[in-house]
């Protein structure tokens, strides 16, 4: 990649290829990008390796062992009896991107990334990189998505979301409402009941995959649905899980066992130590956890006006349709089936490095 100081603090370098967000998606482009014959450069917010796995809680595991979970090129150690952990998936990830040398800057947040007339410019700080094209990859970790409720300024209790919990300690002694149906929230609360009383609120009834089903087998049945669908066998797609189900985990199955995997229905509205629900019934609490999701983290693209109010863009595969030199990588199914996944971030990857080549060399015939 060809750097040029344009002053002390500022620097401006040109890249065939700009990655921003430098986790799982980002490290799949780059394994494609290194083969590619391409210049690229990888720009990643964290002063270390492991995207959002970093932030996760202390007793996250995978929902599928590790043969199930790596990305192209290595596979992550681990047997088919284990889910790998959290500390697992982050040794995975800084050892990929050494073994491949992949080119990450970290501790770059990008501002923003402009239409520039040779491109796009990428901003980060007084730092700009010139680019023929942009993978956004920088998952959603950074924006978790609370539900406003009115009375939520009068709640005097401890809030957090999914995204900042880490041990169930700071709750001990307290009733904690666990809001949200999907894998974080079981998992949530399967912790949090075993140290303080705990109650699960969700929108619409939780579904839970079969006890023998993990994240290989709801891979494999998702993957046979979608190509299905693809031919166009509506029937086959039907009852296959999503990969929002939960997955019953060991710790899953014992809260079960312990009878508080009941979900009530969602809170409305809060008060100062309580939350209502839409049936006029109210839950006296001290804590709630937000485990409501998170939307993709796509504030650096403002600049460049394709972004909806939930921060997404119309696609056709990965590559943006209003933008034509971005490519939104691994925010899951609407970029990609699965690609929210380390498993299913692969096939995403290697399709959209190989349109970016051909797109690029297409537009270099074009200009000799
Ligand atoms: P991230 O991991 O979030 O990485 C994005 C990177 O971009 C980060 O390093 C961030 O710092 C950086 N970044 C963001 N904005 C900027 C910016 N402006 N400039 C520069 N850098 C930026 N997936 C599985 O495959 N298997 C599982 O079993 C599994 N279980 C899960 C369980 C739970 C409870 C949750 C919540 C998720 C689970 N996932 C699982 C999904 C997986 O954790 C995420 O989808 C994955 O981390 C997304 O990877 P990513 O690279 O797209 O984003």
């Amino acid at each position: 990649m060809r750097l040029h100081a344009v002053s002390d603090h500022d620097t401006e370098a040109t890249a065939d290829v700009v990655v921003i967000g430098g986790g799982q998606a980002g490290l799949a482009a780059g394994y494609y990008l290194r083969r590619s014959g391409l210049s690229f450069v990888i720009l990643d917010a964290e002063p270390a390796a492991g995207g959002a796995w970093q932030h996760a809680w202390d007793s996250l595991t995978l929902f599928s062992p590790a043969r199930y979970s790596s990305l192209p090129g290595r596979m992550m150690p681990g047997d088919d009896a284990t889910m790998p952990s959290r500390d697992d998936v982050v040794a995975y990830l800084d050892a990929y991107e050494r073994r491949y040398e992949l080119p990450v800057e970290r501790n770059v947040r990008v501002d923003r990334v402009q239409d520039a007339d040779d491109g796009l410019l990428v901003l980060a700080g007084a730092r700009r990189w010139h680019a023929s094209a942009v993978i956004s990859a920088t998952g959603s970790w950074s924006a978790p998505h609370i539900p406003q409720l009115p009375g939520a300024d009068r709640f005097a209790g401890l809030q957090l979301h999914s995204a900042r919990y880490r041990t169930p300690a700071p709750f001990a002694g307290k009733r904690v409402a666990v809001v949200g149906g999907g894998n974080s929230g079981a998992q949530i609360l399967a912790e949090l009941s075993r140290h303080t009383e705990t109650v699960w609120m969700t929108e619409r009834p939780p579904r839970f995959m079969a006890d023998d089903v993990d994240g290989r087998v709801l891979f494999d049945a998702a993957t046979a649905a979608r190509n299905a669908l693809r031919q166009g066998d509506r029937d086959a797609a039907r009852g296959v899980g999503g990969l929002g189900d939960i997955v019953m985990l060991p710790s899953v199955k014992d809260a079960r066992q312990r009878g508080v995997l009941v979900a009530t229905s969602a809170p409305v509205a809060l008060d100062r130590d309580g939350a209502r629900r839409a049936d006029g019934s109210r839950e006296p609490l001290d804590a709630i956890v937000w485990c409501t999701g998170f939307r993709p983290a796509t504030r650096h693209l403002a600049d460049l006006e394709v972004l909806d109010a939930g921060g997404r863009t119309p696609v056709e595969g990965t590559r943006c349709v209003e933008e034509p030199r971005l490519w939104m990588l691994g925010y899951g199914d609407w970029t990609g089936f699965a690609s929210a996944t380390l498993i299913g971030v692969g096939r995403s990857a290697r399709a959209t490095v190989a349109e970016i080549v051909a797109s690029l060399s297409q537009e270099r015939r074009i200009a000799r």
